[in-house]
């Protein structure tokens, strides 16, 4: 079948391409980078003025690893690096859904395409 041929080549194209993209992403990190403020234990702090003017902003780090969930505090100056380990590890989990979704997609036409 003609349309057959054309969509698996269409989806095979689709999938190079993301394979391609996924083979230049750089450095992972799971989680998710959540930005706190806190106040502290000092009498007359400024933490404790109105309107309070809190301590921060701190990062933290917050990730799931063998179903358990963990936090880990991150430090200003690596705040950059980790947001950008962390947007390509998002990156990469659309990519395989994506290469996933169309993978399927193109198994069953190869199957059809044996019965044929
Ligand atoms: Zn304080």
């Amino acid at each position: 079948m003609e349309k057959e041929k054309k969509r698996i080549a269409t989806l095979e194209r689709q999938i190079t391409r993301i394979k391609q993209e996924i083979n230049s992403i750089g450095d992972l990190r799971r989680g998710s980078l959540s930005e706190q403020y806190n106040i502290c234990g000092t009498p007359g702090c400024k933490c404790k003025a109105t309107p309070p003017i809190k301590h921060g902003p701190y990062y933290q780090l917050s990730f799931t690893k063998n179903g358990r969930s963990g936090t880990k505090f991150v430090n200003r100056k690596n705040v950059r690096i980790v947001r950008s380990q962390v947007k390509n590890y998002t990156r990469l989990r659309k990519l395989v859904e994506k290469w996933l979704e169309l993978g399927s997609e193109l198994s069953d036409l190869r199957l059809s395409d044996k019965v044929d």
